[in-house]
C-alpha cells in the first residue's frame, strides 16, 4: 500500500501521519456506513416501489409526452425525499436555477419572502435582489426579509416572530452552510425552526434549500415539516453521475407551480424530454447514499488532520455534520495554493494541469480554484477552492470515493510538507 501511495507522490512521513488518524477514525466511519445502508435501502425502496425497469432509460425527444422514465423518476424522488410530488429535470439547469424556480413560482407580486437563518448563498443575492438584478424577485415586486442567527449560530426566535407579517409568504431555509462560518443546521433543527413558524403564521411555505445535505442524516427535511426542498442534480443526489439537472420534491401544489414556470402555464410537467440522460440521474441516485458517505469521510479525515496541525476548521474534528462542505483556515496565501495544488495532483481528470489564482465575477479578491471532474463544476467530486485573502481559507468537498478523498488530503498535506508550511 505504501508503494503505491509513493508512487502518487505521499511520502513515508505524511503517509503514517494520515494513517495514525485513520485508525482513529474507524468508529466514526463505521456510523457513516450505517448511515450509508439506511439510505441506500430508502432509493432501493423507492425504487422498487415504482417497478422501475429497462423501458425508463429510454430516450425521448421533441415535446417529451409520455416520457416514462422521466415521470417515473419522479415518483421516485417523491418516495425516497417523502413528497406527494417530484420536479426532476435536465432543464433545471443548476442549484440557483432550481432555486430560483421555486421561489419564482410560488410567489406573487406583492408577497414577501423571508430567510430566518441569514444571508442566503451568494448567487441567492441576484435572485432576490438583494444585490439588483434583472429578473430578480424585486423587479417583480416581491420583498425580502432577513434575520440573522445569533452570535452563537443560535435562531433569533424574538426576531422571526417580529419579522414574519401579513405579506410573508415563503420562508426559505438553507440547510448547508455554504461557504458561511455559521453551522450546517440539522434536520432535527430544521424541524424545530419550521414549527415555531407554522405556529405564528401556519398558511405560509416552508422551503428548504437542500444543497449539500442529501443523504448525510437519515431523515430528510420533508419528514421535519418542510414543504419543499430544492437541491442540484451535480451535488449529492445525482451520485456524481448525473451530467446536469436540479429537482424540487415537496407538496403537490407547490411541485406543479414549479412545473407551469419551469415549462409554461398550461403544460406543467406533461412536456420536457429526457434526452437519453435519465438513466444517469437514476443510476446516480442509486449511488448517491455511498458517494455522499465518501466524501463525508474525506471532510472528516482533512478536520482532524488539519485541526491535529493547528489550523481552525470548521467542522471541528468532533463535532456531528449534516453537509459535506468542509473549510480549513491556512493562514497564508502559501499554504492556501498548496493545498489546492494537492488536490488537483489527485485528481482523475486534468492531474497534470495548475490551478493558479485568477481574478473571478463576483469577487474582490482573486480566487484559487481546484478541479479535476468528469462533470464541469461538480462538487459532489473532489474539489477545493478560496478566495486569496485573510485568514486564507480553503472550502473542500466531495470526493466520488473515499479512497480519492484520501488521496487529496494526504497530496495536500504533502505539498505543504514540501513547502515547509507545516512540521510533521
Ligand atoms: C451550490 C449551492 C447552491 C447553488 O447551486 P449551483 O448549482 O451552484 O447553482 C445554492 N445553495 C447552496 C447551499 C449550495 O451549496
Amino acid at each position: 500500500m505504501k508503494e503505491i501511495y509513493q508512487e502518487l507522490g505521499i511520502g513515508e512521513t505524511v503517509y503514517s501521519y494520515g494513517a495514525k488518524f485513520e485508525k482513529k477514525l474507524k468508529e466514526r466511519f463505521s456510523e457513516i456506513d450505517e448511515t450509508a445502508e439506511y439510505n441506500q435501502l430508502k432509493v432501493i425502496k423507492a425504487l422498487q416501489k415504482h417497478k422501475v425497469s429497462a423501458e425508463c432509460f429510454m430516450a425521448t425527444s421533441g415535446y417529451g409526452y409520455n416520457d416514462l422514465g422521466r415521470d417515473t423518476l419522479e415518483e421516485v424522488y417523491a418516495s425516497c425525499f417523502k413528497g406527494e410530488a417530484a420536479l426532476v429535470r435536465p432543464q433545471i439547469t443548476c442549484g440557483t436555477h432550481a432555486l430560483a424556480l421555486a421561489l419564482m413560482s410560488n410567489l406573487r407580486p406583492g408577497d414577501e419572502l423571508l430567510s430566518p437563518v441569514g444571508k442566503p448563498y451568494d448567487t441567492l443575492e441576484n435572485v432576490i435582489g438583494i444585490r439588483p438584478s434583472k429578473g430578480s424577485l424585486a423587479e417583480y415586486g416581491i420583498s425580502y426579509r432577513q434575520v440573522d442567527l445569533l452570535e452563537n449560530g443560535m435562531f433569533d426566535y424574538e426576531g422571526i416572530q417580529k419579522a414574519v407579517n401579513e405579506k410573508t409568504r415563503l420562508v426559505t431555509i438553507q440547510r448547508s452552510k455554504g461557504y458561511q462560518t455559521r453551522p450546517t443546521l440539522s434536520v432535527d433543527k430544521i424541524g424545530e425552526l419550521i414549527a415555531f413558524i407554522k405556529e405564528i403564521k401556519p398558511d405560509v411555505i416552508c422551503m428548504v434549500d437542500n444543497c449539500y445535505g442529501e443523504f448525510v442524516e437519515r431523515q430528510e427535511p420533508l419528514e421535519a415539516g418542510a414543504d419543499m426542498i430544492v437541491g442540484s442534480l451535480i451535488k449529492n443526489p445525482g451520485g456524481g453521475l448525473a451530467p446536469i439537472g436540479g429537482y424540487i420534491v415537496g407538496k403537490r401544489e407547490c411541485v406543479e407551480n414549479a412545473a407551469y414556470r419551469l415549462t409554461s402555464p398550461g403544460l406543467g410537467k406533461e412536456v420536457g424530454a429526457s434526452l437519453g440522460v435519465i438513466q444517469s440521474f437514476y443510476q446516480g441516485l442509486f449511488l448517491a447514499p455511498t458517494v455522499v458517505a465518501g466524501a463525508l469521510k474525506g471532510a472528516i479525515f482533512a478536520a482532524n488532520i488539519y485541526e491535529s496541525l493547528g489550523f481552525p476548521v470548521i467542522p471541528n474534528s468532533t463535532e456531528s455534520r449534516h453537509d459535506i462542505i468542509q473549510a480549513v483556515t491556512l493562514n497564508s496565501k502559501e499554504a492556501l495554493i498548496a493545498f489546492c495544488h494537492g488536490i488537483q495532483a489527485a485528481a482523475p481528470v486534468d492531474s497534470h494541469v495548475l490551478p493558479v489564482p485568477d481574478e473571478m465575477p463576483g469577487y474582490d479578491d482573486k480566487v484559487i480554484m481546484a478541479a479535476g471532474a468528469f462533470v464541469q463544476g461538480s462538487s459532489i467530486e473532489l474539489s477545493a477552492d478560496g478566495p486569496l485573502r485573510a485568514p486564507y481559507a480553503v472550502y473542500f468537498q466531495g470526493g466520488l470515493t473515499w479512497y480519492h478523498a484520501k488521496l487529496g488530503i494526504l497530496l495536500s498535506l504533502q505539498k505543504l510538507f514540501e513547502a515547509g508550511l507545516v512540521g510533521l
